[in-house]
């Protein structure tokens, strides 16, 4: 059996070696390797696929989510709603800007902020709303986008977890996470869903007008060559990485059912063990491309279950292992530990397993069956 990886990127890349060497060597023949055509070419694959109207490509998703914020224009002490249980880049950003950063916890089953709890943290100072796509699966945006609408929030999705997932509305109607909100960051981090061969990022919008704010604002607040408008930042995707971009993202939706068919997979396993919660799918197969797939551990010691595995030679994550609010950067001591009862929960007990689109039935099974004995 091949080592197990959390992420098996050298494996996926022996897939496509060819056509990423084709294109890279195209994007060194042209020798334009910052913006171009080459980036030119995997902004508009990416609109197409997503059916958006605007993809703005820059240097990471933490950038994405900063100009985001940027775009939208708001004053120091505005403040900005978003999940307790994420990765640091969401709150980060928000503090950066001088904003304030309130914190809301989540929904126990779906591990993404919770629309009740948004709409208790709203003042007359709220400005945005950020929900988070965690470990792939789309947040409750009909909720979202109706709270946004009633008290004329912006909506940022942090996008960086969910590329390819598609929410269907409770009319019926479907869209692709990233496309729904006002703007959407997205980072194409090697081990993301959609990863480049380094550092990538991108936004998207629909907005014609906030498109056109935003391209100047990664490209130094520059609308005409020399003339700054706006203070903004360098923060631009190298043409190198968009090849790379531009072969996966054809292979995206491959990659995501593979997510989803280990993901089934596990399931079978773990299926009726009162001591494991399965991720829950609040919308269907398509709302969850499975990022990572994270079990809750019931009463057991969720740190000798991470020990056993590696012992077994299996990684394993623990995203994540401390909720936002508990976090020293972010600390406030306004901010009543007790109002994030799910989140305190969810660090003790979740576990990510082994996640990528190169699993292999055998590599599954040893992982299941390793992970039920530490029960018996
Ligand atoms: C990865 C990630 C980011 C940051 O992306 P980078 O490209 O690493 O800067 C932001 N938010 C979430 C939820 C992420 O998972």
């Amino acid at each position: 059996m091949k080592k197990i990886q959390m992420v098996d990127l050298k494996s996926q890349y022996d897939f496509i070696k060819e056509e990423v060497a084709d294109q890279m060597a195209q994007v060194l023949e042209t020798s334009s390797f910052v913006n171009g055509p080459m980036v030119q070419a995997f902004q508009q694959d990416l609109e197409a696929y997503l059916n958006v109207k605007h993809v703005i490509p820059c240097a990471n998703g933490t950038d994405a989510l900063q100009i985001a914020l940027m775009g939208l224009q708001l004053e120091p002490g505005d403040e900005v709603i978003t999940s307790d249980f994420t990765f640091a880049a969401t709150v980060e950003v928000i503090s950066l800007l001088k904003l304030k950063p309130v914190l809301v916890d989540v929904d126990p089953q779906t591990f993404n902020i919770d629309p009740k709890a948004i709409e208790k943290a709203i003042t007359l100072k709220t400005k945005a709303i950020i929900p988070v796509h965690l470990f792939g699966q789309c947040a409750a945006m009909d909720s979202i986008l109706e709270i946004s609408k009633k008290y004329q929030l912006a909506v940022v999705e942090d996008n960086a977890q969910g590329i390819g997932a598609t929410h269907t509305f409770a009319d019926g109607t479907k869209a692709k996470t990233g496309t729904m909100g006002h703007v959407s960051a997205t980072s194409f981090f090697p081990s993301k869903n959609l990863g480049a061969y380094g550092d990538g990022g991108a936004l998207f919008t629909n907005d014609d007008e906030l498109a056109h704010f935003i391209r100047g604002i990664v490209n130094h607040g520059m609308y005409t060559r020399y003339y700054h408008d706006v203070v903004g930042v360098n923060s631009r995707l190298d043409a190198l990485q968009a090849a790379v971009l531009k072969v996966k993202l054809q292979y995206l939706d491959f990659y995501n059912e593979r997510r989803k068919e280990a993901a089934s997979r596990y399931n079978e396993y773990f299926n009726n063990h009162e001591q494991l919660v399965l991720p829950f799918r609040a919308m269907g197969c398509d709302s969850h491309v499975f990022h990572q797939y994270t079990l809750r551990v019931l009463h057991a010691d969720r740190d000798a279950l991470v020990q056993h595995l590696n012992q077994h030679q299996i990684p394993c994550g623990v995203y994540y292992p401390v909720p936002l609010h508990a976090q020293k950067a972010y600390l406030d001591p306004n901010v009543d530990p007790a109002a994030f009862p799910v989140t305190n929960q969810l660090v003790k007990e979740v576990i990510s397993l082994p996640m990528h689109s190169e699993l292999t039935t055998d590599q599954i099974e040893y992982i299941a069956t390793t992970l039920l004995q530490f029960f018996n």
